[in-house]
């Protein structure tokens, strides 16, 4: 199936067939006919699926480019949780849209707003935002929805788990009735399905993964290590495997210097990015590792989110993620619209239950791999699929205390018997995941 047989015109098939896309994706195939029609929209697709132009193709296509432009009314709004990510959509559109006469822009906090309003009293026909600084605008009455025709929420799951829930009710609360909404999701928690509610109207549900598993082209693996021995091993496997390039998570801001420098100190030439760093020195590093100047980057979860690197081979959890939903997208960094990649977790035995949340939600286990020279001395048992943790707290731990997010469906509860003895059920479990 080709672009054009979903209703696209030809200025905007010009631009896709400029950057190269040939075929739709099965989001793509699914969401663009539906918003062409008009449908309210809840969509689960984790990024790396081409989720973006599923929304921004047919909100192109619907907006009329013979439009009057109005000074502070805009059009189409994309909410999105971080500024990396509103930039990388607002580039997206401006790709997509370089035929069409519309005009879009990025706007987000942590940056001087008044040139930000200057573009808005000029008029901006598709606005990608991020919650806190667009309620900022509202108050300011720096923007108005009496024009507004689409509302996008992106990686909904995303804003909950991040604590935007009440600015996102204020920001809805001001949107006019008659409006198409759509809203993305990696996954489709209780949480975001009663936002949905809130926000859509009658919606159409399209699920391109139901689980939110990881793209096949990622090939997962881990390694079983001491906390103390995880820079020498990343040192260790970046020399000798010949790593051109990784994007590495890790949980904490001093954490991400210290590693650098660790890095360093082997002779690694690293960077970091995080929430400290400026937003100027974040766009920077991001530039130049996309360019590959930078080879290897170290970033905590928040400042990581959103980065699109078009040929990314590899990501590394340092530091395993409390949260499902946050390994998924980690990983999904890699292996993005059909190359493949390689995403490498570091397990440490504290790590035991926020692992067999992640393989439960996967749906199987992960590889293990040993790598010689770095026996553990603390092990961390087999893993269990259908854990049911003592202590939820652990588990489920929220990304910030504001955090509204449920991480409920991370284990499947069905099989409680395995809670009492875990071991003797694993394999019996495996076995049976493994053979479907
Ligand atoms: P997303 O899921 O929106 O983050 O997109 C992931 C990547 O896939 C981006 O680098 C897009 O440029 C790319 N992409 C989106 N749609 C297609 C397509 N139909 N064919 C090839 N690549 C695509």
């Amino acid at each position: 199936m080709s672009f054009s047989k979903l209703g696209l015109s030809d200025p905007i098939l010009k631009a896709i067939a400029d950057i190269g896309y040939k075929t739709p994706t099965p989001i793509q195939k699914k969401a663009i006919p539906a918003i062409l029609s008009g449908k309210d929209l809840v969509a689960a697709s984790q990024t790396g699926t081409g989720k973006t132009a599923s929304f921004v193709l047919p909100i192109l296509e619907k907006l009329d480019t013979e439009h009057t432009r109005r000074a502070k009314r805009i059009r189409a709004l994309i909410i999105s949780p971080t500024r990396e990510l509103a930039e990388q959509i607002e580039t997206n559109v401006a790709q997509y849209g370089q035929y069409l006469n519309l005009t879009s822009m990025a706007m987000y906090g942590g940056v001087d707003a008044d040139p930000q309003k200057q573009r808005l009293i000029e008029g901006v026909d598709i606005l990608v935002a991020t919650p806190g600084r667009l309620l900022e605008m509202i108050y300011q009455r720096a923007l108005h929805f009496d024009e507004l025709e689409i509302i996008v929420m992106d990686e909904a799951d995303r804003m909950l788990n991040m604590g935007f829930i009440d600015d996102i009710n204020k920001i809805i609360d001001r949107l006019p009735e008659d409006r198409q909404s759509l809203l993305f999701s990696a996954t489709l928690t209780k949480d975001v399905r009663f936002l949905a509610k809130t926000v859509n109207n009658d919606a159409l549900e399209i699920t391109i993964s139901p689980k939110a598993t990881a793209a096949p082209s990622i090939e997962q693996w881990l390694i079983t290590v001491d906390k103390d021995t995880k820079s020498a091993l990343l040192s260790h496997l970046i020399k000798e495997q010949q790593w051109d390039q990784a994007l590495i998570f890790i949980e904490k801001k001093h954490g991400a210097a210290k590693l650098v420098s660790q890095l360093e100190k082997r002779g690694i030439k690293a960077e970091s990015i995080h929430g400290d760093r400026s937003q100027a020195m974040r766009a920077k590093i991001l530039s130049d590792f996309k360019s590959g100047e930078i080879k290897f980057l170290v970033a905590t979860g928040v400042a990581a989110r959103g980065i699109d690197i078009g040929e990314l081979t590899r990501v590394v959890n340092y530091d395993l993620p409390f949260r499902p939903e946050e390994y998924i997208h980690r990983i999904g960094r890699t292996g993005r619209a059909g190359a493949t990649g390689e995403a490498i977790s570091f397990v440490a035995m504290g790590d035991f239950k926020n692992l067999c949340a992640i393989e439960s939600r996967l749906g199987h286990i992960i590889t293990r791999k040993e790598i010689e020279g770095f026996p553990v001395r603390k092990t961390v048992p087999v893993s269990i699929l259908n854990y049911v943790p003592k202590n939820k707290k652990i588990a489920n731990k929220p990304s910030s205390p504001k955090s509204h997010g449920t991480t409920k469906e991370t284990s499947n509860r069905k099989n409680k018997s395995t809670k009492k003895n875990p071991n003797k059920e694993t394999n019996k479990v495996n076995q049976h995941i493994w053979g479907k």
